[in-house]
């Protein structure tokens, strides 16, 4: 760590989430029964060496298990990027994350931040305490992606490729390569702390939900995913929309299946949830490829955004 800034030096802010990448385990050959969240984000840098003329700022935003993300977390993490990115010698963000939500947050910082700079999340499939923890190497590899002269928008690096905040999506429980960018493809590589381009850097989205950055806590709208298969039935519509107990439904996203067909059992209960003013959305439950809308369509799609980014998309659509 550089600590005296030269005019030269630009700052990496990398900053902390929790997730297995800061997971213990009682010993060092277990990979998978660990706790994650329990090592400091400064100390997830202990031996990293920075890139020459790059001094690394540690901050801890929060320390959690990435299945457990919660929306105010999502606000704060996006606060703190703001902050950091409007600071001029501030080159880039890196954000120590869990792997089991990091498409999400990739794809919500990549929605509401207008990111002229990097801001690269990174990530671990084993713990710090493994025999061969992953996290280092990553965090080492999103540095160089972060400082990367020219670098911007939202993405995440693991095991060397790094991948856009649109296209990425966890599709292996268990591999250090748990990611993918479907038909995309990945942005590019890192090798030995160089960055190997294929795609162009993803474009900044302008924010549209202000709220997000000026209000102390947003009221997020609620938005349920519900899954299209053999055997589906109104009934789960059913029980949302009159949940009580819970903010009331704003939209719903359907994990339709193909391109975008949903059962008619489950078809008429969100025909009537749409009706009474509920945003309904269709999103592919395929891995890859995109819906591609047709006449007679009853409910608009999400294109090529998955279930879980189909659902933020709404989110910040009726939030905006
Ligand atoms: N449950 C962990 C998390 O998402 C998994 C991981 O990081 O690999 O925080």
């Amino acid at each position: 760590m550089v600590n005296s800034l030269s005019p030269e030096v630009r700052r990496v802010v990398v900053l902390g989430t929790g997730g297995t990448i800061a997971g213990k385990a009682a010993s060092s050959g277990d990979n998978i029964g660990y706790t994650a969240g329990q090592v400091g984000v400064a100390d997830l840098l202990g031996g990293i060496d920075a890139p020459t003329g790059v001094a690394l700022v540690a901050e801890q935003v929060a320390q959690l298990d990435s299945k457990d993300m919660s929306f105010d977390t999502w606000q704060k993490l996006a606060q703190r990027c703001a902050h950091w990115l409007a600071q001029a010698d501030v080159a880039g963000i890196v954000i120590t994350h869990g792997t089991d939500t990091l498409e999400e947050t990739t794809f919500f910082l990549h929605s509401v931040l207008s990111a002229t700079k990097p801001v690269v999340l990174t990530c671990a499939m084993r713990p710090a305490t493994a025999l061969a923890p992953d996290g280092p190497q990553n965090v080492r590899d999103a540095i160089s992606v972060a400082s990367t002269p020219g670098a911007r928008g939202v993405m995440a690096v693991c095991a060397g490729t790094i991948h856009g905040g649109l296209d990425i999506q966890k599709t292996h429980t268990y591999r250090l390569d748990a990611f993918a960018s479907g038909d995309a493809g990945p942005l590019g590589y890192v090798e030995e702390g160089e960055v190997r381009l294929v795609r162009a850097w993803p474009e900044a989205a302008a924010s549209q939900v202000s709220k997000i950055f000026d209000a102390a806590a947003v009221q997020w709208p609620r938005v349920e995913i519900v899954m299209s298969h053999a055997g589906a039935s109104g009934a789960v519509v059913e029980a949302l929309v009159q949940a009580k107990g819970v903010d009331p439904l704003r939209g719903l996203v359907l994990a339709a299946t193909g391109n975008g067909t949903v059962h008619h059992a489950l078809e008429e209960a969100a025909l009537k949830a749409q009706a009474d003013g509920i945003a309904i959305v269709r999103a592919t439950r395929c891995v890859n490829g995109r819906i591609l809308p047709k006449a007679g369509d009853q409910f608009r799609d999400a294109g090529a955004l998955t279930p879980v980014k189909a659902r933020i998309a709404l989110m910040l659509e009726l939030l905006g």
